[in-house]
Protein backbone atom coordinates (compact mmCIF):
# COMPACT_ATOMS: atom_id res chain seq x y z
CA UNK A 1 0.00 0.00 0.00
CA UNK A 2 1.73 3.80 -0.72
CA UNK A 3 2.07 5.70 2.60
CA UNK A 4 -0.91 8.36 3.39
CA UNK A 5 -0.97 11.89 2.60
CA UNK A 6 -0.09 12.34 6.04
CA UNK A 7 2.98 10.31 5.70
CA UNK A 8 4.48 11.48 2.25
CA UNK A 9 4.17 15.31 4.07
CA UNK A 10 6.56 14.67 6.63
CA UNK A 11 8.70 12.57 4.84
CA UNK A 12 8.93 15.48 2.24
CA UNK A 13 9.57 18.12 5.28
CA UNK A 14 12.25 16.06 6.39
CA UNK A 15 14.20 15.91 3.03
CA UNK A 16 13.48 19.52 2.62
CA UNK A 17 14.97 20.34 6.02
CA UNK A 18 18.33 18.05 4.67
CA UNK A 19 18.62 19.65 1.51
CA UNK A 20 18.55 23.39 3.09
CA UNK A 21 20.88 21.99 5.86
CA UNK A 22 23.31 20.66 2.84
CA UNK A 23 22.72 24.08 1.40
CA UNK A 24 21.18 22.55 -2.01
CA UNK A 25 17.52 24.22 -1.08
CA UNK A 26 18.49 27.64 0.80
CA UNK A 27 16.07 30.51 1.79
CA UNK A 28 12.63 29.19 0.34
CA UNK A 29 14.19 27.71 -2.93
CA UNK A 30 13.66 24.20 -3.58
CA UNK A 31 10.60 22.55 -4.14
CA UNK A 32 9.56 18.81 -3.32
CA UNK A 33 6.71 16.49 -4.05
CA UNK A 34 5.62 12.74 -3.94
CA UNK A 35 2.67 10.92 -5.66
CA UNK A 36 0.12 10.28 -3.04
CA UNK A 37 -1.68 8.18 -5.46
CA UNK A 38 -1.58 7.52 -9.56
CA UNK A 39 -5.25 6.45 -10.26
CA UNK A 40 -6.43 9.56 -10.75
CA UNK A 41 -3.03 11.22 -10.17
CA UNK A 42 -2.41 13.31 -6.89
CA UNK A 43 0.60 14.53 -5.99
CA UNK A 44 1.64 15.78 -2.05
CA UNK A 45 3.96 18.86 -2.83
CA UNK A 46 5.45 21.96 -0.70
CA UNK A 47 3.54 25.45 -1.13
CA UNK A 48 5.94 28.50 -2.23
CA UNK A 49 7.38 31.21 -0.30
CA UNK A 50 8.18 28.60 2.41
CA UNK A 51 11.56 28.52 4.14
CA UNK A 52 12.75 25.35 3.80
CA UNK A 53 15.03 24.97 6.73
CA UNK A 54 11.72 25.65 8.70
CA UNK A 55 9.86 22.80 6.45
CA UNK A 56 7.00 21.39 8.06
CA UNK A 57 3.84 18.80 7.11
CA UNK A 58 1.66 21.95 7.21
CA UNK A 59 3.42 23.62 4.69
CA UNK A 60 2.70 20.45 1.92
CA UNK A 61 -0.41 19.94 0.15
CA UNK A 62 -1.94 17.39 -1.93
CA UNK A 63 -3.02 18.34 -5.90
CA UNK A 64 -4.79 17.14 -8.70
CA UNK A 65 -3.37 16.68 -11.99
CA UNK A 66 -4.33 19.89 -12.92
CA UNK A 67 -2.61 21.46 -9.89
CA UNK A 68 -5.74 22.10 -8.06
CA UNK A 69 -5.24 21.80 -4.34
CA UNK A 70 -7.38 18.66 -2.51
CA UNK A 71 -6.26 19.04 0.76
CA UNK A 72 -4.47 21.24 2.99
CA UNK A 73 -3.52 25.37 2.61
CA UNK A 74 -1.51 27.13 0.70
CA UNK A 75 -0.62 28.15 -2.64
CA UNK A 76 1.40 24.82 -4.45
CA UNK A 77 4.90 25.56 -5.89
CA UNK A 78 4.79 27.48 -8.82
CA UNK A 79 6.93 25.11 -10.46
CA UNK A 80 3.72 22.23 -9.79
CA UNK A 81 3.19 21.90 -13.35
CA UNK A 82 6.86 20.65 -14.07
CA UNK A 83 6.35 18.28 -11.12
CA UNK A 84 3.40 16.82 -13.03
CA UNK A 85 4.96 16.77 -16.35
CA UNK A 86 7.78 14.73 -14.70
CA UNK A 87 5.78 11.88 -13.12
CA UNK A 88 3.59 11.90 -16.44
CA UNK A 89 6.53 11.46 -18.60
CA UNK A 90 8.62 8.78 -16.31
CA UNK A 91 5.82 7.63 -14.43
CA UNK A 92 7.90 8.71 -11.04
CA UNK A 93 6.97 8.44 -7.74
CA UNK A 94 8.83 11.50 -6.61
CA UNK A 95 10.45 14.64 -7.74
CA UNK A 96 12.73 16.76 -5.47
CA UNK A 97 14.19 20.27 -7.39
CA UNK A 98 17.48 21.95 -5.81
CA UNK A 99 19.29 25.13 -6.03
CA UNK A 100 22.31 24.43 -5.21
CA UNK A 101 25.34 25.73 -6.20
CA UNK A 102 27.19 23.20 -8.11
CA UNK A 103 24.06 22.25 -9.91
CA UNK A 104 23.93 26.60 -10.74
CA UNK A 105 27.44 27.17 -12.14
CA UNK A 106 27.79 23.90 -13.95
CA UNK A 107 24.32 24.45 -15.58
CA UNK A 108 25.86 27.72 -16.61
CA UNK A 109 28.76 26.33 -18.13
CA UNK A 110 27.07 23.94 -19.99
CA UNK A 111 27.73 24.92 -23.78
CA UNK A 112 26.20 21.55 -25.66
CA UNK A 113 22.84 21.54 -24.18
CA UNK A 114 23.74 18.98 -21.55
CA UNK A 115 26.11 18.31 -18.74
CA UNK A 116 27.99 14.73 -19.23
CA UNK A 117 29.47 12.69 -16.01
CA UNK A 118 31.10 9.09 -16.56
CA UNK A 119 33.85 7.44 -14.90
CA UNK A 120 32.34 8.52 -11.30
CA UNK A 121 32.35 5.52 -8.81
CA UNK A 122 29.04 7.31 -7.19
CA UNK A 123 27.82 7.24 -10.31
CA UNK A 124 26.36 3.82 -9.28
CA UNK A 125 24.04 5.41 -6.98
CA UNK A 126 21.51 6.10 -9.91
CA UNK A 127 18.70 3.73 -10.47
CA UNK A 128 19.47 0.65 -12.97
CA UNK A 129 23.37 1.92 -13.64
CA UNK A 130 25.50 -0.88 -12.33
CA UNK A 131 29.42 -0.02 -13.68
CA UNK A 132 31.64 3.60 -13.07
CA UNK A 133 31.99 3.34 -17.03
CA UNK A 134 28.31 4.67 -17.42
CA UNK A 135 27.48 7.72 -18.70
CA UNK A 136 25.25 10.03 -17.60
CA UNK A 137 23.90 13.07 -19.89
CA UNK A 138 22.20 15.80 -18.16
CA UNK A 139 19.74 17.93 -20.55
CA UNK A 140 19.86 21.75 -19.76
CA UNK A 141 17.13 24.06 -20.67
CA UNK A 142 16.55 27.82 -20.32
CA UNK A 143 15.04 29.13 -17.49
CA UNK A 144 11.53 30.47 -17.25
CA UNK A 145 9.06 32.19 -15.24
CA UNK A 146 6.39 30.57 -17.14
CA UNK A 147 6.42 26.81 -16.27
CA UNK A 148 2.90 26.64 -17.02
CA UNK A 149 3.46 26.95 -20.49
CA UNK A 150 7.07 25.55 -20.77
CA UNK A 151 5.75 22.17 -19.46
CA UNK A 152 4.60 20.62 -22.26
CA UNK A 153 8.32 21.46 -24.09
CA UNK A 154 9.57 19.68 -21.00
CA UNK A 155 7.96 16.91 -21.04
CA UNK A 156 9.06 16.31 -24.82
CA UNK A 157 12.27 16.40 -23.46
CA UNK A 158 12.15 14.02 -21.07
CA UNK A 159 10.58 11.41 -23.45
CA UNK A 160 13.78 12.33 -26.01
CA UNK A 161 15.95 11.41 -22.85
CA UNK A 162 14.74 8.77 -21.46
CA UNK A 163 17.81 7.12 -19.56
CA UNK A 164 18.42 10.58 -17.85
CA UNK A 165 17.83 10.43 -14.37
CA UNK A 166 17.51 14.39 -13.76
CA UNK A 167 18.26 17.83 -15.67
CA UNK A 168 19.09 20.95 -15.17
CA UNK A 169 17.37 24.46 -15.88
CA UNK A 170 20.74 26.87 -16.47
CA UNK A 171 21.43 29.41 -13.84
CA UNK A 172 18.73 28.39 -11.55
CA UNK A 173 19.37 24.21 -10.66
CA UNK A 174 18.16 20.89 -10.72
CA UNK A 175 15.27 18.32 -11.35
CA UNK A 176 15.41 14.47 -10.35
CA UNK A 177 13.07 12.03 -9.93
CA UNK A 178 12.79 8.70 -8.34
CA UNK A 179 10.37 5.43 -8.19
CA UNK A 180 9.90 6.51 -4.70
CA UNK A 181 10.96 9.41 -2.40
CA UNK A 182 14.04 7.69 -0.69
CA UNK A 183 15.39 6.81 -4.62
CA UNK A 184 14.77 10.74 -5.44
CA UNK A 185 16.66 11.81 -2.22
CA UNK A 186 19.24 9.35 -3.43
CA UNK A 187 19.60 10.57 -6.79
CA UNK A 188 20.10 14.33 -5.43
CA UNK A 189 23.11 12.55 -3.45
CA UNK A 190 24.30 11.79 -5.83
CA UNK A 191 24.06 14.42 -8.46
CA UNK A 192 25.14 16.86 -6.00
CA UNK A 193 28.34 14.80 -5.22
CA UNK A 194 29.12 14.60 -9.06
CA UNK A 195 28.31 18.08 -9.83
CA UNK A 196 30.75 19.10 -6.86
CA UNK A 197 33.53 16.72 -7.54
CA UNK A 198 33.58 17.99 -11.62
CA UNK A 199 33.15 21.75 -10.34
CA UNK A 200 35.85 21.43 -8.08
CA UNK A 201 38.15 19.51 -10.66
CA UNK A 202 37.73 21.86 -13.37
CA UNK A 203 38.11 25.16 -11.56
CA UNK A 204 37.88 27.77 -13.31
CA UNK A 205 38.40 26.54 -16.90
CA UNK A 206 34.91 25.43 -16.66
CA UNK A 207 33.14 28.95 -16.32
CA UNK A 208 31.36 29.63 -19.52
ZN1 LIG B 1 13.40 26.42 -8.77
Amino acid sequence: MNPSFEALARQLADVGRHCYERGWALGTSGNFSAVVRKEPLTLAITTSGVDKGLLESSHIVEIDARGRVLQGSGTPSAEATLHLAIVRARGAGAVLHTHSIWSTILSDAATDGGVTIEGYEMLKGLGGVRTHEHRERLPVIENTQDWTAAAPEIETMLRKHPEAHGFLIRRHGLYTWGKDLAEAKRHIEILEFLFEAMGRKRGLAWQP
